[in-house]
């Protein structure tokens, strides 16, 4: 049944979202999702506060997390749902994955001291509400705030991207620990908004070709990062790669998300959607 409002991808403050677990709860609840998942990178610190919020509200729940993954030297977030959130595998690799964020902020901060913006480390860990996970959405939040930019989509341009002052080089987790984490503990691993990289053709191939051998199973078709021509671009994908397909918001903050929980077109009706894999994981 693909006629489901699933929201299976958004951050809280736990990672680089502004609301905290419960209060995404409420609004996904509030705007019709029927089965939800809260996806913080590369942590689950937030899970057992959204499985209990999502139950009293009497919302379907899928453990969840966006695990950041370094492939042919650019970075890949894949998605996994429907883990066991015990499972001390999966727990060790987030730890070792979250592990040199610090670092990397720091470098951050260096970089963009050198063009005259100064502090931004601690301004940074200011926004942060998990200091083990400072990321560029807080240091371009800090941007904002202090007047360097007037959104953060402008930081990340102008600073935070590639070739430009604030970014540094980071080794994430490899492609295939990633998804072995996630089905050691019964999840699905699922590629990320698959648009948003900026792979060429061959790369792309090549990352869903591994992604599926190494079983991976299912990839974002609908996503608030996606045009609807890239929906349709990704359903393809889907059916020749035979991956199962996801529908997730990515949603963090009300200021910032242009896609509210809950609010997107539905999965093509041909598709196998991951719910329908993961009954028996639901809460
Ligand atoms: P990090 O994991 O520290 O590299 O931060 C990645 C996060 O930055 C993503 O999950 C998004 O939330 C955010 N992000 C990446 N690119 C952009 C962009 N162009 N505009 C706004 N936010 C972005
Ligand atoms: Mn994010
Ligand atoms: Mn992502
Ligand atoms: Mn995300």
């Amino acid at each position: 049944m693909n006629i489901l409002n699933a929201d299976l991808h958004c951050h809280s403050v736990v990672s680089d979202g502004t609301l905290t677990p419960e209060a995404l709860a409420e609004r996904a609840h509030t705007n019709g999702v029927q089965l939800w998942s809260l996806t913080d990178h590369d942590e689950i610190g937030g899970q057992e506060r959204a499985a209990s919020a999502a139950k009293a509200l009497g919302m379907s729940y899928l453990s969840g997390t966006e695990i950041s993954v370094s492939f042919a030297g650019h970075t890949v977030h894949i998605v996994g749902l429907g883990f066991d959130i015990h499972d001390a595998r999966m727990q060790a690799g987030l730890r070792g994955t979250r592990g040199g964020r610090h670092a990397r902020a720091q470098d951050m901060a260096a970089g963009l001291a050198q063009v005259g913006i100064h502090g931004s480390f601690e301004g940074a860990l200011q926004y942060a509400g998990n200091p083990d996970l400072i990321s560029r959405t807080h240091f371009a939040r800090f941007l904002v705030e202090t007047g360097v930019c007037k959104d953060t989509h402008e930081v990340f341009r102008r600073f935070l991207t590639e070739g430009k002052p604030g970014f540094v080089e980071h080794r994430w987790a490899n492609l295939k620990d990633a998804i072995h984490w996630i089905r050691d503990g019964g999840g699905m691993a699922v590629i990320a908004h698959p648009a948003r990289y900026a792979f060429t053709p061959n790369e792309e191939y090549a990352l869903f070709s591994e992604f599926k051998a190494h079983g991976g199973q299912a990839v974002e078709v609908v996503t608030g990062s996606h045009s609807a021509a890239e929906a349709v671009e990704y359903a393809g994908m889907a059916r020749e790669f035979g991956l199962a397909a996801s529908r997730g918001s990515d949603f963090h903050s009300p200021d910032e998300s242009h896609t509210d929980l809950g609010a997107l077109p539905w999965l093509p009706g041909d598709l196998t959607p991951v719910w329908e894999l993961l009954q028996h994981r639901i809460q």
